[in-house]
């Protein structure tokens, strides 16, 4: 449109479309699930407003939160409408091309890498994906605070506003417009969309119309003229044709026509399936349910769910999942930023993705959602950020959260504690390695757990896994340990470097090894922070062999060696300065090697040093 203000697409942006709109990837299909999760979000946002300012919903149709599909097969348009909150003109211009989201080039690399565009919501720019169908799309937008706008582009590096003075005036939400391309024309077909929107969305949780065309036989009298192509108009003559009919019953003879005829018929059944038995739900709907609210739409199931209702004092249903994979920044952002997966709702009304009160930050890998019947509903956010019953919530949350995972090993047949069961007939093949698998992706997070939490410390170091001296390259857990102790053996071993053939080498193990005791080797730097909390489990103290403190069990005095070489020890001390050591001692830590440094008790052990050092540099 020649009136319309031009806007060039962030750099990135029009990257992501050219490759999008030159994509092979052939399942097209995802746009329209984008679309409708965007309507879905859209409407979320209005019905939250609407919580505290029943204003902002408006009258009549502008009140019904909907979705509503339409198809023009001649002028081959597929249009999505939504009642939700609509667009300003600042807001197209910003969010449909000129800010580029974090996850544009991420995803951009990505998809130069595989050609998979399944991922696209996850990323943050499914909008964009529209450019796999259509070759010229339109946004229509209405803000309570704007006039009504038309953004419009061609994914040409550029795209137009104009202030809207010629569609029909929406009320309130936005209209996208697909110009579909010649290739896309089966989406034009009532049954296709109807296949989508069943297959895609069947967890959004407002209602998805289509316009639907349906054929239906309309009977007029045969002794008509036989020119009834005029005779369409009919529509509003059925019920007078009947009555026709009645009269003229003499006339033996009756004429069907075919005739189009158009209404909004519902797609979805918008079931909540948190609100059902956890009973009657199955793994399959558990795991589509997982694909919709990751954005994942692959084919791999979760690692683990749990989905169930708190009664009592809080009542509120909650259904969470172990991923099957971790993203790729779950740590590096960690710190930095405030990133929860799960969705709160309050009496099925979604309130908020990014409440951070619900979880703590070491179980933000967790997906899922929580829905409270006692949380307020007519309050802002800010004041159910300091609801009282948040904290039993996440009590709760935590509790169940770790019980699932734990069960992830307890049903998984390689774990150490079913290895030893004499009975597999119940061995479940699906299971296998699942453990293993959940301590390679989230591991850390249970280590971040351990130093974060001190109330479930116990809980979650029973989660820990590690290699050690006898774990013959499996991964072990502190109880298998325990089981292993020997006789006299008070103090949990284990040594801290940088990777596990390095410790192998250290003389700290020499003894300990001959003397067949078993040490953990902990090689992630993470551990080095993870054993200055974890002091204890099961009533046993953890002993770094390169520190000073090492015992094991009874062994004859030395004082008859300590005084034999007294004389060498008092010399070594004065030679390297009494700043550079503390104490020179005889020991019985070593085997082969003559002598070793050893770290005192509460200073660092020599890796801590060097994790230290990395990080300054
Ligand atoms: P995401 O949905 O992950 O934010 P998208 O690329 O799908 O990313 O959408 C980009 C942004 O455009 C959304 O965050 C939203 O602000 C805006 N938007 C898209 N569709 C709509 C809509 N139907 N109604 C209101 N805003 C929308
Ligand atoms: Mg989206």
């Amino acid at each position: 449109r020649s009136s319309s203000e031009k806007f060039e697409f962030q750099a990135e942006v029009s990257r992501l479309m050219d490759i999008i709109i030159n994509s092979l990837y052939s399942n097209k299909d995802i746009f329209l699930r984008e679309l409708i999760s965007n309507a879905s979000d859209a409407l979320d946002k209005i019905r939250f407003l609407s919580l505290t300012d029943k204003e902002v919903l408006g009258e009549g149709d502008n009140a019904k939160l909907e979705i509503l599909i339409k198809l023009d097969k001649e002028k081959k348009i597929l249009s999505i409408r939504d009642r939700g909150i609509g667009m300003t003109k600042e807001d197209l211009i910003k969010n449909l091309g000129t800010i580029a989201k974090s996850g544009t080039s991420a995803f951009v690399e990505k998809m130069q890498a595989s050609g998979d565009l399944n991922l696209i919501g996850q990323f943050g720019v499914g909008f964009y994906s529209v450019y796999l169908v259509a070759d010229y799309v339109e946004v229509i937008s209405k803000h309570n605070d704007d006039k009504q706008y038309v953004w419009e582009s061609k994914a040409d590096g550029s795209f137009g506003i104009s202030e809207d003075t010629w569609n029909e005036p929406l009320g309130r939400g936005t209209e996208i417009r697909l110009h579909l391309r010649n290739e896309a024309k089966e989406y034009l077909d009532d049954n296709k969309l109807k296949e989508l929107v069943k297959k895609y969305s069947e967890f959004i949780n407002f209602p998805i119309y289509l316009w639907a065309s349906k054929e239906v036989d309309v009977e007029v009298p045969s002794d008509e003229e036989e020119s009834s192509d005029e005779e369409e108009s009919s529509e509003t003559s059925t019920s007078e044709g009947e009555t026709e009919e009645d009269e003229a019953e003499s006339k033996p003879k009756k004429k069907t026509v075919k005739e189009t005829t158009y209404e909004w018929e519902l797609l979805n059944d918008m079931k909540a399936i948190w609100l059902r038995s956890p009973k009657e739900v199955t793994e399959e709907e558990y795991t589509k349910f997982y694909h919709s609210i990751s954005k994942d739409f692959g084919d791999e199931k979760p690692l683990a769910w749990t989905h169930f209702v708190a009664e009592g004092d809080v009542e509120f249903k909650a259904l969470l999942f172990v991923p099957h994979k971790a993203p790729s920044d779950l740590y590096e952002s960690y710190y930095n930023t405030k990133k929860s997966n799960l969705k709160l709702y309050v009496r099925r009304v979604f309130i908020s993705d990014e409440f951070d009160e619900l979880l703590p930050k070491f179980l933000n890998f967790l997906m899922g959602l929580v829905d409270s019947d006692t949380l307020p509903l007519n309050v802002s956010r800010e004041m159910l950020q300091q609801h009282s019953s948040l904290k039993t919530i996440k009590k709760k949350l935590i509790r169940k959260a770790l019980d699932m995972i734990r069960r992830i090993a307890d049903e998984d047949p390689d774990e150490y504690s079913n290895r030893n069961k004499t009975d597999n007939s119940n061995e479940n093949e699906e299971k296998k390695g699942q453990y293993t698998k959940f301590w390679n992706e989230f591991g850390k997070s249970i280590k971040l757990g351990i130093i974060e939490d001190a109330q479930n410390r116990n809980r979650l170091a029973k989660l820990l896994r590690f290699e050690s001296t006898k774990s013959e390259g499996k991964l072990t857990s502190l109880d298998e340990y325990i089981s292993r102790m020997k006789t006299g053996q008070k103090d949990i071993f284990y040594i801290t470097g940088t990777s596990k053939e390095q410790l192998e080498k250290s003389p700290f193990l020499e003894r300990l090894t001959k003397k067949n005791y078993e040490v953990i080797f902990f090689t992630d730097p993470v551990d080095e922070y993870l054993m200055q909390y974890l002091m204890d489990y099961e009533d046993k103290h953890f002993q770094n062999v390169s520190k000073e403190g090492l015992e094991l069990g009874k062994e004859s005095k030395n004082k008859d060696l300590k005084d034999s070489f007294k004389v060498l020890t008092k010399w070594w001390k004065t030679a390297l300065a009494s700043e550079n050591v503390d104490s020179v001692k005889i020991s019985n830590r070593l085997d082969n090697t003559p002598c070793v440094v050893v770290t005192s008790k509460y200073g660092w052990s020599a890796n801590m040093e060097k994790i230290m050092q990395a990080q300054t540099l």
